[in-house]
């Protein structure tokens, strides 16, 4: 069987800083290209097809491989850091790493091989790749991009398609809000989300700086925001980026 590749940005260990499983330790890896337009990416350097992959091992000298890299390569590494630290999950990250879904299906069957989680974080609007990696994945991170924060928006539907599909699994959606989301937008999220039997966790995430999307939201507007979703959702969470917070990657 051909051995499946993908382009890599960066591959690391730290701790996963958003969401409901915040604070666990993870090897993240990263895959470069992203079809969306985030006003607030920050991972511009990940949405570039070319570039090197770079691989940050602790307490080791960082070293970088050509791309894109075979899946192999990727377990060996795996196989070696393994033992240096405790790992939850391995968190696949992008990028959308959902544009590579062979690559994502023999990553995920690799990891069940040797007892270790898959942990998926993607934008959500690809629900066709999404259901093709559903065996394969054991957490899921999904996003709900309300279309002020992007500057090509995609139908919403997508993104409540996706979380469909991820319904009753170790999933959640997040919802980036900004000082100038339009309370419409969060309402139809609310209200889309709302369809689905079970209901999705949701968090509100604020957003982490200031972009074209908005800055950072006043307390009092995050409170307000999450009492418009939980008029219609039953688990709404306000949870900032973490990872930011504590300074790690
Ligand atoms: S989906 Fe992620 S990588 Fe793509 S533009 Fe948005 S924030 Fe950036």
């Amino acid at each position: 069987m051909p051995d499946p590749a993908a382009p890599l940005a960066e591959v690391f260990l730290s701790l996963q800083g958003e969401g409901p499983w915040v604070g666990v330790p993870q090897l993240f890896v990263r895959v470069r290209g992203c079809d969306l337009t985030c006003r607030y990416c920050d991972s511009a350097a990940a949405r570039a097809l070319t570039g090197a992959a770079s691989f940050c091992p602790a307490g080791c000298v960082p070293f970088t491989t050509p791309n894109p890299v075979p899946l192999g390569d990727l377990l060996t590494v795996l196989d070696a850091w393994r033992p240096t630290q405790p790992l939850h999950s391995l968190a696949l990250t992008g990028g959308e790493p959902l544009l590579y879904p062979e690559f994502v299906l023999a990553l995920g069957a690799a990891l069940r091989e040797r007892g270790l989680p898959l942990y998926l974080e993607t934008a959500g609007h690809l629900s066709a790749a999404l259901a093709q990696v559903l065996p394969v994945v054991d957490y899921f991170a999904l996003d709900f991009k309300l279309p002020h924060t992007l500057a090509e928006p995609v139908p919403v539907e997508l993104f409540a398609e996706s979380a469909r599909l991820t319904a009753g699994r170790e999933a959640f959606v997040k919802i980036v809000v900004t000082d100038q989301t339009p309370e419409a937008e969060l309402a139809q999220a609310a209200r889309l989300l709302a369809e689905i039997s079970p209901p999705p966790l949701v968090i509100l995430q604020p957003v982490t700086g200031r972009s074209a999307a908005g800055g950072p939201p006043e307390p009092g507007q995050l409170l307000a925001w999450q009492r418009l979703a939980s008029e219609r959702l039953p688990d709404v969470r306000v949870i900032p980026q973490c990872h930011k917070l504590l300074g790690l990657r």
